[in-house]
C-alpha cells in the first residue's frame, strides 16, 4: 500500500489540530508523505466550491485521506460536504471507536465500536413538503431507503471487524417493530450475514431504544454495535458521551476503494484563533489511519503516548479541565513518545 496521504486541514480549528496531529504522527516515525489540499470553507475563495476537483482527485490516487473538520457554508447547494465525500467515494462503512482514555469519566474502561451504515437511510436526502391549501409547507415527507445490498454489506463489515480486532459479540439494533419493511429488512439481512459467523461471532439483536438505554445503564454488555444511517449516528454520539465527549471521539469512513478519517467534532468557530482546541481526537483519527496502513507499531506508540499525557493530567486542553494550548499538549505527548522510546 502507498503511503501518500491526502491531507486536508479543513475549516475552524482544523488547521490547528491538523498542526499537532501531523508533529506528533511525524515524531513517531510514522511513513507518510502528506499531500495537502483545501476543502470547505477554506476553498471556497480559491476554488469556488467546497469541495475542489484537485481534492477530490488527490483521494482518487491515494485512496485515503486525514480530515480535519469542515464548515458547511450555507448557501452553497450543498448539504454537507462531509456526505458529498461519502457518496462520492462510496464510503459505506462509519467506524466510531469509544474508548475510555482518561479516566474520572461516568465509566472506567469503555471500549466499544460503533459501525454505522453511512449512505442510506434517511440521509439519503429525499424529501420535500407537500402543500395544502395556502400553505406550501404543510406537511413534509423523508423517504428512509434500505437496500439488501447495502444492508448486508455493513452487516458483513461489522462482523469482518470483530474477527479482525478479536472481539466477540456484534448488536444489531433496529426499529423493526415499527418499521416493518425497511428496518424489518435491515434485520433480515443481518440475521442471514450472522448465519455465517455462527460459532465465532455472538450475534444479538435488539430495538434501538432499548440499546440506546442499556448502553446507559450497562455499556459492559456491549461489544461491536451496528446499525443503520441516522441510528448510528445518534447512538455514535451517545457512545461517545461515555467517554469524555466528541473531543476523543474519532471516526474512520471506509469504501471499497478508498478511507477517510477524521475528528468527529466540527469546525469550532467559538475556539478559532484561541490555540486551545483540543487535538486528541484527529490525533486518535490518525491512529486509525496509521492501523489502516499497517502501520499498527507506530499506532500503539502514539496511543501510549497520548493516554500518557491524558492521565497526567498536567498539560491538558481547556475542554479537560486543564489551561494548556494545543502546541503544549502537543508537545507533551511528543515529549512522551520520547521517554517510551
Ligand atoms: P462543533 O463540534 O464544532 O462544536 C461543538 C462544541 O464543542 C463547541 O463548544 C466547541 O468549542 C467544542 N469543541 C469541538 N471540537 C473541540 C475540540 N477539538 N477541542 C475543544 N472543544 C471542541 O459543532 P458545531 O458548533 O455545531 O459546528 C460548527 C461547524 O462544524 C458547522 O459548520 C458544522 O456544519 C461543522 N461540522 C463539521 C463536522 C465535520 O467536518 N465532520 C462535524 C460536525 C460539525
Amino acid at each position: 500500500m502507498s503511503n501518500t496521504v491526502t491531507l486536508i486541514p479543513g475549516d475552524g480549528i482544523g488547521p490547528d489540530i491538523t498542526d499537532a496531529t501531523v508533529r506528533i504522527l511525524e515524531a513517531a516515525g510514522a511513513d507518510i508523505t502528506w499531500d495537502t489540499h483545501l476543502a470547505g470553507v477554506a476553498a471556497v475563495d480559491t476554488f469556488h466550491t467546497p469541495l475542489p476537483t484537485e481534492t477530490l482527485e488527490s483521494i482518487r490516487t491515494t485512496h485515503i485521506a486525514l480530515k480535519g473538520p469542515l464548515t458547511t457554508p450555507i448557501g452553497t447547494g450543498f448539504r454537507s460536504i462531509n456526505v458529498a465525500l461519502r457518496k462520492e467515494f462510496d464510503l459505506y462503512a462509519n467506524v466510531r471507536p469509544a474508548r475510555t482514555l482518561k479516566s474520572g469519566g461516568r465509566y472506567e474502561d469503555i471500549d466499544l465500536v460503533l459501525i454505522r451504515e453511512n449512505t442510506e437511510g434517511l440521509y439519503v436526502g429525499v424529501e420535500h413538503y407537500i402543500g395544502m391549501g395556502d400553505d406550501p409547507r404543510a406537511a413534509a415527507e423523508s423517504v428512509m431507503i434500505i437496500t439488501r445490498y447495502g444492508a448486508e454489506r455493513i452487516v458483513r463489515y461489522a462482523f469482518d471487524y470483530a474477527v479482525r480486532n478479536g472481539r466477540s459479540k456484534v448488536t444489531l439494533a433496529h426499529k423493526a417493530n415499527i418499521l416493518k419493511f425497511t428496518q424489518g429488512l435491515f434485520l433480515e439481512a443481518g440475521r442471514r450475514i450472522a448465519e455465517e459467523y455462527a460459532g465465532r461471532v455472538e450475534f444479538e439483536d435488539r430495538i434501538i431504544d432499548a440499546t440506546a438505554m442499556h448502553l446507559v445503564l450497562n455499556p459492559y454488555q456491549f461489544d461491536v454495535l451496528v446499525m443503520e444511517n441516522m441510528f448510528g449516528d445518534i447512538l455514535s454520539d451517545l457512545m461517545a458521551g461515555l467517554v469524555g465527549g466528541l473531543g476523543m471521539a474519532p471516526g474512520g469512513n471506509i469504501g471499497r476503494d478508498a478511507a477517510i478519517f477524521e475528528p468527529v467534532h466540527g469546525s469550532a468557530p467559538d475556539l478559532v484563533g484561541k490555540g486551545i482546541a483540543n487535538p486528541t481526537a484527529m490525533l486518535l483519527a490518525g491512529c486509525m489511519m496509521l492501523d489502516h496502513l499497517g502501520q499498527t507499531e507506530t499506532s500503539n506508540r502514539v496511543m501510549t503516548a497520548l493516554v500518557s499525557a491524558l492521565r497526567a493530567g498536567e498539560t491538558i486542553t481547556p475542554d479537560l479541565g486543564g489551561s494548556a494550548s494545543t502546541q503544549a499538549f502537543a508537545d507533551e505527548v511528543v515529549r512522551r513518545l520520547d521517554q517510551t522510546g
